[in-house]
């Protein structure tokens, strides 16, 4: 039963293309029986006859975020209403939430490649799998736990927060596989500590981490907290949710289910796409969903396409780790900077905690950028001349990477707000103008 996850793992490259350009076909013939896509397609004269190989994709209009809230609540359903069996929402981080509707072929190939996903790290069915993530309309709950029940986990749907009792959980029933956003994670270490246990002696071996962007520094302190292996996993709403791009056993690169999902990597001014290697924002179409195919969706993510074949043999094509979304990006004293390149740095100082936060303000003169960092409370009963010099250092790492010189703030543990969800790290305190 199991092998059916390592199908469309193995086919080569010739057979992901052949199979994409007919999934294309079904998927344009599809879309084209809503009012908005038939429109869109028949403007573009864009037909499944028509389209004959990949280089027709850009043919087909883009579809934007503004396209999903103006046909709100079911604009683009493609099925009778009675045929959809699930509904999600994006979590609203950035604006107005989408609805993405799912019939019950569509929640079946979802688990599917989550499950593949999950086979793909070493998980198997003697494993005892914990959703620490929200449940909810949030697609990392649901959308996971099917992955791992497809699987054959005995699988804990513990939801996020009430840390104790998650502990006491992963504790009773050898908890050896979890689902946990990058932000909660190191808050269950810290309250493994709290409770006098070493986060290395909990259970668990395999950590499927994402929703939400982190660095590599950030993985290896969670690997090595825990004593765990870490994978990205990357997955949106508007994508079904987990399960369409992630890493392998190579932990260099997620591999994209294109069978699944047809990747492109653009401009995002110009909307043409850029050489491999060249960060740009990730565009993707589904190729499987029935109740809500959609197509050439801007993601508003940043990353890049890996060049090469991965050493694991999969010839499915790999992106970079997101780097942030492009709404995400800061403009300081005229410089272009992403919170993950502060992250990046603040990570690898040991003394620092579990949380921070980047400050934007304008003291009349021009662009302040604060960086409130949390302190690990064994250092922070130190000297305050050994706290200055740290804040000294970290500031001039940050001047570095970054070009700007940022007035770094050392705080308490526990000091900066943690937030529902995925974690909130800038706050734009600058008057609009
Ligand atoms: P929202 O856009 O409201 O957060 P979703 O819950 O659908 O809605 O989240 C999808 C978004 O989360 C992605 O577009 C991306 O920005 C972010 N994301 C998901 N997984 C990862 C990951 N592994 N690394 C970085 N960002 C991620
Ligand atoms: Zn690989």
């Amino acid at each position: 039963m199991m092998d059916v996850y390592d199908l469309a793992e193995t086919w080569t490259r010739d057979h992901i293309e052949q199979t994409q350009i007919t999934r294309f076909k079904t998927t344009i013939e599809r879309a084209s029986t809503c009012e908005f896509y038939r429109k869109r397609l028949a403007d573009a004269g864009v037909t499944p006859e028509n389209f004959k190989s990949l280089d027709d994709v850009r043919r087909i209009p883009f579809t934007t975020k503004q396209d999903l809230r103006d046909t709100y609540p079911t604009g683009l359903l493609t099925v009778p209403k009675s045929e959809i069996v699930r509904m999600h929402c994006s979590s609203g981080t950035t604006g107005t939430p989408v609805a993405i509707c799912h019939t019950a072929n569509d929640i079946n190939w979802w688990s599917d490649l989550m499950a593949r996903c999950m086979y793909m790290i070493g998980v198997r069915k003697e494993d005892v799998f914990q959703n620490m993530s929200g449940y909810g309309l949030f697609t990392g709950g649901l959308g996971i736990h099917y992955g791992a029940e497809r699987l054959g986990c005995l699988t804990i749907p513990a939801g996020a927060g009430n840390t104790k009792r998650q502990i006491k959980l992963a504790l009773d029933f050898h908890t050896t596989v979890a689902h946990i956003l990058p932000s909660y994670a190191l808050i269950v270490g810290e309250k493994l500590r709290e409770m006098g246990k070493d986060p290395k002696d909990f259970p668990l071996r395999i950590a499927l981490v994402g929703a939400e962007p982190y660095t590599e520094e950030f993985r290896k302190r969670l690997e090595s907290l825990f004593a765990m292996k870490v994978y990205n996993s990357y997955g949106l709403s508007e994508m079904n949710g987990p399960g369409v791009g992630f890493e392998c056993l190579e932990q260099n690169g997620l591999h994209i289910w294109e069978d699944a999902y047809y990747p492109e990597i653009v401009d995002p001014k110009t909307g043409e796409p850029v050489p491999d290697g060249t960060i740009g924002e990730l565009v993707m179409t589904t190729l499987c969903r029935q109740g809500m195919p959609i197509l050439r969706y801007r993601t508003r993510d940043l990353t890049r396409f890996l060049p090469g074949d991965c050493p694991c043999g999969r010839k499915h094509r790999r992106m970079d780790r997101i780097l942030g979304r492009a709404d995400d990006m800061m403009i300081v004293k005229g410089v272009n900077i992403y919170p993950m390149q502060i992250e990046q740095v603040i990570m690898t100082f040991e003394e620092v905690g579990k949380n921070y936060l980047i400050v934007l303000e304008n003291d009349g003169y021009g662009d302040v950028l604060r960086v409130k960092v949390e302190i690990r409370d064994e250092f922070f009963i130190e000297d305050v001349r050994i706290l200055r010099k740290l804040q000294q250092k970290i500031a001039h790492a940050l001047k570095d990477e970054i070009l700007v010189t940022p007035q770094v703030e050392l705080v308490e543990s526990n000091s900066i707000p943690l937030a529902e969800g995925k974690a909130v790290r800038v706050q734009d305190l600058r008057k609009k103008k």
